[in-house]
């Protein structure tokens, strides 16, 4: 079945790789963005998947963004709530524009799509989403206490729309991944950079396909029985 999905953030970084899993998969996939129109325009070339930007976390956005979409593919059966962005400072310097941002885009955006698409994934009894949260949601981290109450958040709000969605064949998980090498990084010190490694057993930083893979497996008719949980995929750095 040609199951329509919605990737944010899906034009860079681990959100490219999962619009290309899963159109490599059979999905009618829609990647959004956030800003950098150049990237979009060069990802939307490449792989001829369609390109949207809105703000995910403006709500009015999301809803008027898809219903956009429901009216030219039919449906929104699958939610790959991917975007995110650091604001990273310790608590001593941390503004609250600095706060206020992250927790906006990284956690209220999940909220502001899941609102979207909820109630017609729960009319037509089936819908798939996944949110992506963070070792660093898990275990915290200096420099991000925007960034891992954001992400730790996304934790239990999977599990409760997990709870709520699960006898209407609406499923929700989260994935944690842990360092992917992405232009997210770009922005740690090399020798900082050294250190994160040294902590990660299998010795190197993962593969955004890493976490794509992940991502096409939940979103699987496979999956059903799956709801409610979180899937590490951090090179053993963090086990529960
Ligand atoms: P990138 O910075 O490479 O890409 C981020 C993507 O999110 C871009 O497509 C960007 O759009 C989009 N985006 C940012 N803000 C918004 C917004 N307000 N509205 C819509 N789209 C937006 O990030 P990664 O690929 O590294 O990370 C993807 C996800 O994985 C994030 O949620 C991140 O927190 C999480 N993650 C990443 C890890 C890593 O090591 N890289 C580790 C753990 C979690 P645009 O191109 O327009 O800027």
């Amino acid at each position: 079945m040609n199951r329509v999905a919605v990737v944010t953030g899906g034009t860079r970084g681990i959100g490219e790789a999962i619009s290309l899993k899963l159109q490599e998969k059979g999905r009618h996939v829609i990647a959004n963005y956030g800003g950098n129109d150049a990237a979009a325009k060069a990802f939307s070339e490449r792989t001829g998947i369609a390109v949207q930007k809105w703000d995910v976390g403006d709500h009015k956005s999301c809803i008027d963004a898809c219903a956009a979409i429901e009216a030219q593919y039919g449906q929104i059966d699958i939610m790959v709530n991917n975007a995110g962005i650091t604001r990273d400072a310790t608590m001593m310097k941390m503004t609250f524009e600095q706060w206020d941002e992250v927790i906006r885009v990284d956690l209220t955006g999940c909220f502001n799509m899941a609102k979207a698409v909820f109630a017609g994934m729960r009319e037509r009894k089936w819908g798939r989403i996944v949110n992506i949260g963070s070792v660093n949601g898990q275990g915290g981290q200096i420099g991000q206490v925007n960034y891992a109450a954001a992400k730790s958040g996304i934790h239990g709000f999977t599990k409760s729309l997990a709870a709520e969605g699960a006898r209407y064949g609406v499923t929700a998980n989260a994935i944690a991944p842990g360092y992917i090498g992405t232009e997210m990084l770009s922005t740690i010190p090399e020798n900082v950079m050294e250190k994160i490694i040294a902590q990660i057993p299998v010795g190197r930083l993962g593969q955004p396909e890493e976490i794509a893979r992940g991502v096409e497996f939940l979103t699987s008719d496979n999956a059903g029985f799956i709801t409610g949980s979180t899937l590490s995929i951090n090179g053993g750095q963090h086990m529960y």
